[in-house]
């Protein structure tokens, strides 16, 4: 079942909840409570498509992953 991130904007909290893809734009309350919440961009990796591999840049510095928030 895919997991999809949510981010509260009542408290800020961001979450994870697994629930089926039918169900992906349905409500989801935070942790808190909240029902003011947004759905974030899904990190499922997506199979079938053009898979290309994943390349690290060499002798460089730094992942930039954590810039937008995708790595939590
Ligand atoms: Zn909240």
């Amino acid at each position: 079942m895919p997991r999809y991130d949510y981010r509260c904007r009542s408290c800020g909290a961001t979450f994870e909840l697994s629930r089926p893809m039918s169900a992906s734009g349905d409500p989801a309350a935070c942790p808190e409570g909240h029902d003011d919440t947004v759905k974030l961009l899904s990190t499922v990796a997506v199979t079938g498509g053009a898979a290309a591999p994943v390349q690290r840049p060499s002798g460089g510095g730094g992942g930039g992953c954590c810039g937008g928030g995708c790595c939590g």
